[in-house]
This record gives C-alpha cells, sequence and structure tokens, in this order.
C-alpha cells in the first residue's frame, strides 16, 4: 500500500461506504419457541410473536422454562389473539415489555415508530371463538415477514404481494392449494404443529417444517 493512489481510493471508499451503510449488511434472525410462538430480532430491537403462550395448552407445544427467562428487557409482544396456546396474560404481565394485538390498534401504530426500520400492517382476520384475530406484514429493514396466526383460510395472504417469509400453520398451506389461491412468498415456514405432528410438503426448498423447537432462521438484509 505505499502506492498514493492507491491510498486514496481507499479512504474514498471507506468514507462512501460509511456514509451510505453498504458495508453493513445486516440479519434479522428468527426463532421458533412453540406453536406461532417466533423471537425475532436484528440485534437491537427484540419483538416476540404470540408469546409467551401458555405451555401445552390444548394438547400444543410446551416450552422450556429457559425461553422465559431468555426474554431480554424492553421487548414487544405481539398477538394474532388471545387463545391460551397463543397468549398469557399471567406471563405477559411479569415482563416490563408491552404487549400488542388487535385490542389495541392506536397502540401498534405507535409500534412502527418506534423501533428503527420497521413497520406492522394487522389485518383483520376471522377465527372461530376469537372475537378478534390479527394477521400482520411486517416490515423490517426492506424485508416482508407475513405472521398468519390461527386463521382458517388463505384469502388475505393471497392477497398480499412480495412477501419474503410467510409464517402459516398446515392448514393455510392446504386451503391455499384446494382453493387454486397463490401464496406469493419466497419461503414459507408452517408453524403451530402438534407436538410429533407429520405434514408432507413436496416442494422442501421453499417450504419448510417448524417442527423442532428452537429451530432458527436468519433472513439477511
Ligand atoms: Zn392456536
Amino acid at each position: 500500500m505505499d502506492n498514493p493512489c492507491k491510498k486514496i481510493l481507499l479512504v474514498f471508499a471507506l468514507i462512501f461506504m460509511s456514509t451510505f451503510g453498504f458495508s453493513q449488511p445486516g440479519q434479522i434472525r428468527v426463532r421458533f419457541i412453540g406453536n406461532c410462538g417466533l423471537y425475532m430480532t436484528d440485534g437491537t430491537s427484540n419483538i416476540y410473536f404470540d408469546f409467551p403462550y401458555k405451555s401445552g395448552a390444548f394438547g400444543y407445544m410446551k416450552y422450556d422454562r429457559s425461553a422465559l427467562d431468555s426474554i431480554k428487557d424492553n421487548s414487544a409482544f405481539l398477538f394474532t389473539h388471545r387463545h391460551p396456546d397463543h397468549y398469557s396474560k399471567k406471563l405477559v404481565n411479569k415482563f416490563n415489555g408491552k404487549a400488542y394485538g388487535p385490542w389495541n390498534k392506536a397502540e401498534l401504530e405507535k409500534l412502527s415508530s418506534s423501533i428503527p426500520g420497521f413497520s406492522i400492517q394487522p389485518f383483520k382476520t376471522k377465527h372461530r371463538f376469537a372475537s378478534k384475530h390479527n394477521s400482520y406484514l411486517v416490515t423490517w429493514h426492506g424485508k416482508r415477514i407475513y405472521i398468519s396466526g390461527d386463521t382458517e383460510h388463505a384469502d388475505t395472504i393471497a392477497a398480499v404481494h412480495g412477501i419474503d417469509w410467510a409464517f402459516v400453520p398446515s392448514w393455510i398451506v392446504t386451503d391455499a392449494w384446494e382453493r387454486q389461491l397463490k401464496i406469493d412468498t419466497k419461503k414459507i415456514a408452517v408453524y403451530h404443529l402438534y407436538p410429533n405432528e407429520q405434514f408432507n410438503v413436496d416442494n422442501p426448498e421453499k417450504i419448510i417444517l417448524l417442527d423442532k423447537q428452537g429451530k432458527v432462521i436468519d433472513i439477511a438484509y
């Protein structure tokens, strides 16, 4: 590096990269906890979906105490609805973080502005025996992540375009397939399986099963 021209070029390159952020690719890490429970972080903010729930409710997945102990301070807890296999009021109240869901729309809007590079769009979707249920489209660092929750039909997700990762229960995949609805997403993660439930996918490149708790998905941005 004794050529001065090279040195100047390097300095310019460094200034350029630090100004425009080209040198900082990042990732959103998603950890599957159980049922529809997901932990997402970009290394700065911590967001939980449908967690904490009541472990083992309705015969669905139990989780270890460590899943609760590892919850970071100032996490945001987002819920699709308040059934016990998705939500536990008792556990939510134990943590300092704030709970968001279909019951506090205005608060949900505020959340978008409080997390850097993050926005969330709720969709009112139907779920048996729940008076209120939301599905969500999260846009975080430009990545579009769809959270379906427990809603029974694929119509809402089929109306959303350009999804990067869709988190959906198996019945949404089946409903879309039976009714010839296209889910416009690069990847699908199937969640809310019963312990040891089998679900056959014919396209493992695109569809992964969240059948093992603790599974990690990294979404590069
Ligand atoms: Zn459920």
